[in-house]
C-alpha cells in the first residue's frame, strides 16, 4: 500500500555480492568432476567430503581464472593471498567449514563501468574478488525428508563484491549484465543462473538525500535471474522507505526473495548468525602470484567487451547503439566480424544481425552458434543488394530459405530467377500500364500530393513480383507523372 510516501527524500544504496562458478573440469582442492547433473553424491572423494587426515591441493586454473577476472576489472592482483576457513554448521557442509579467502583476497579495488538511460555512465567500484569453494545443496521438496547432495562441495567459485556504489534497480541490472559479459568473454564461467553458476545477493539501504553515512542495510538472497534481482531490490527499497516514513527503523537482516509472490521474506533465526570464526587454513600455503605468472596471464587475456565495443565504433564505424547490441554476446560479435570479412558494408550487416538474425535466435531459442546461415552468405546477400542484383524486398524473401536450406543467396537468386529488373525497356511498359489503370492515384499526385507515388511504386513492385528495382521505378514514375503535369 502507498501511504503517500515522498520517495524523493530518500536515495537507495546498493552493493552486490556475486558468486560465479569457474568452469574448470575439476574441483578447487581435489580431482572430482564439477559436471552439473551427475547423480547426487557421485562427484565426491574423501577430500571434498572433509574426511580426517586428507589434504587439499589447490587447482592452478582457479587461480588463473581469478587473476584474469581481476585484470579484466582493473583490480590490483595481490602477490600474496591467503585461504581461510569459514566455520559454520550446515547439513550440506560435511567439513563443517568452507575454504574461502578473508583478510587477504586475491584481487582488490577494481571497477566495472556501466551506463543506464536514467543516470548515464558510472563506475561501480569492486571491493574484492576472492576464491572459495562452494557448499552442497539441501533438497527440501522430496516428501518429508530433507535430502543432501554434496556434488557441489568444493566446486570453485569467485565472489565478486562491489562497493555500495549502485543507486537503483536498473543500475544493478546493468552492473550484472556487464559483469556476466566479462565472465563470458573471458570464458571462465558459463553464466547459467538456473544451474547456479551465477548467483547474486543484494545489500540494500536507504538514506535521506544528501546524507553521507550509510543507512542500515538488509541483504536479499535467492534470486534466480537478473530481472528478479532488479525486482527484489525495487521491492526492498519501497519496503524500507515506507517503514522509515512511518517512523520505523530498518533492522539488519537477511531476506529471501519469493519470485512467485514478488515479495521478500525475512529468513528466520539461527541461519543468520554471522560469527564464522575465520582463521587461515593450516592445510594450505599462501598463494603467490609473481610478476612472471601475471605477465603470462595478461598475454592470454582475450579482447574484452569494452575494447570490442570501441573497435565496433571506430573500426567498423557503427553507431554506439549497434556496437553495444552486437558486442553483448561474444559469439554474436564474432559472427559479425566474420561477415565483414566478406563485405565493406558494415552498417547493413549490423542491421541484418540486429533485426532478422537476433529475431530468429529469439524466436527459436537458439544461440548464434546454431544459426544455419554462414557469415559469408549473409555478407553475400548484403553485396547482392548493394550491387543492385536484388532488391531489399527480395533479400528479405529469400532470407528464410538461406536459413532453412543453408544455400548461398546467389544460388537461390539464380534458381528462382529473382535478379532485379533495372532495365528501362522492361520496366517502362509495366509503368505505363500502371499509370493507365490507376486513375485515382494519378489524379491525387497531379493535384500536388506527391506521396501518392508510394502506392504506384507498390503496384509496380507487385506486378514484377518484387523484382523491379525500386529506385528505377520511382525515377521512371516521377518522370512520366511530371511530364503529364506539363502536358
Ligand atoms: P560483510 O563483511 O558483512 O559481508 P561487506 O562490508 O563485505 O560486509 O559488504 C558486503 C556488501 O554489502 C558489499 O557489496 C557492500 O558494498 C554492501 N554494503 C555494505 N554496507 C552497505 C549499506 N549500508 N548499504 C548497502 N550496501 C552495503
Ligand atoms: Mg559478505
Ligand atoms: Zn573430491
Amino acid at each position: 500500500m502507498n501511504y503517500g510516501i515522498d520517495l524523493r527524500n530518500y536515495e537507495a544504496v546498493i552493493g552486490l555480492e556475486v558468486h560465479a562458478q569457474l568452469s574448470t573440469d575439476t574441483k578447487i582442492f581435489c580431482g572430482c568432476s564439477t559436471k552439473f547433473g551427475n547423480p547426487a553424491n557421485s562427484n565426491v572423494c574423501p577430500v571434498c567430503l572433509g574426511h580426517p587426515g586428507v589434504l587439499p591441493v589447490l587447482n592452478k586454473k582457479v587461480v588463473e581464472y581469478s587473476v584474469m577476472m581481476g585484470m579484466a576489472t582493473g583490480s590490483r592482483i595481490n602477490e600474496n593471498s591467503i585461504f581461510a576457513r569459514k566455520n559454520y554448521f550446515y547439513p550440506d557442509l560435511p567439513k563443517g567449514y568452507q575454504i574461502s579467502q578473508f583478510e587477504l583476497p586475491i584481487c582488490e579495488d577494481g571497477v566495472i563501468k556501466i551506463s543506464t538511460e536514467e543516470r548515464g555512465a558510472k563506475e561501480i567500484r569492486i571491493k574484492r574478488i576472492h576464491m572459495e569453494e562452494d557448499a552442497g545443496k539441501s533438497i527440501h521438496d522430496r516428501g518429508y525428508d530433507t535430502h543432501v547432495d554434496v556434488n557441489r562441495c568444493g566446486v570453485p567459485l569467485i565472489e565478486i563484491v562491489s562497493e555500495p556504489d549502485i543507486s537503483s534497480p536498473e543500475e544493478a541490472y546493468e552492473y550484472l549484465t556487464k559483469l556476466k559479459q566479462i565472465l563470458l568473454y573471458l570464458d571462465i564461467c558459463d553464466g547459467n543462473m538456473e544451474e547456479g553458476s551465477l548467483r547474486c545477493d543484494a545489500n540494500i539501504s536507504i538514506r535521506p538525500v544528501g546524507q553521507k553515512e550509510l543507512g542500515t542495510r538488509t541483504e536479499v538472497k535467492n534470486m534466480n535471474s537478473f530481472r528478479n534481482v532488479e525486482k527484489a531490490i525495487r521491492f526492498e527499497i519501497e519496503r524500507q522507505t515506507e517503514l522509515v516514513d512511518d517512523g520505523g527503523k530498518v533492522v539488519q537482516e537477511t531476506l529471501l526473495w519469493n519470485a512467485d509472490l514478488n515479495e521478500a521474506f525475512p529468513m528466520r533465526g539461527k541461519e543468520e548468525s554471522h560469527d564464522y570464526r575465520y582463521f587461515p587454513d593450516p592445510d594450505l600455503v599462501k598463494v603467490v602470484v609473481d610478476e612472471k605468472w601475471k605477465e603470462g596471464l595478461k598475454e592470454r587475456l582475450p579482447e574484452l567487451p569494452a575494447e570490442k565495443m570501441e573497435k565496433f565504433v571506430n573500426v567498423y564505424n557503427l553507431p554506439e547503439y549497434d556496437a553495444s547490441i552486437l558486442t553483448l554476446e561474444l559469439e554474436v560479435a564474432k559472427y559479425f566480424e566474420e561477415c565483414v570479412k566478406y563485405t565493406k558494408d558494415t552498417k547493413s550487416v549490423s542491421n541484418w544481425v540486429m533485426t532478422e538474425i537476433l529475431k530468429y535466435l529469439n524466436e527459436n531459442k537458439v544461440s548464434i552458434a546454431q544459426f544455419p546461415a554462414t557469415p559469408e552468405n549473409l555478407a553475400k546477400l548484403v553485396n547482392l543488394i548493394n550491387d543492385r542484383t536484388i532488391s531489399g524486398k527480395i533479400a528479405k524473401d529469400i532470407f528464410p530459405e538461406m536459413i532453412q536450406g543453408g544455400k548461398s543467396p546467389e544460388v537461390i537468386v539464380k534458381e528462382k530467377n529473382l535478379v532485379q529488373i533495372s532495365d528501362d525497356s522492361v520496366l517502362e511498359p509495366v509503368i505505363d500500364e500502371i499509370i493507365a489503370t490507376s486513375e485515382k492515384e494519378v489524379k491525387t499526385y497531379l493535384a500536388g500530393k506527391e506521396k501518392a507515388i508510394g502506392a504506384l511504386v507498390g503496384k509496380a513492385m507487385k506486378a514484377t513480383k518484387g523484382k523491379a528495382n525500386p529506385q528505377m521505378v520511382n525515377k521512371l514514375l516521377k518522370e512520366k507523372l511530371e511530364a503529364m503535369k506539363t502536358a
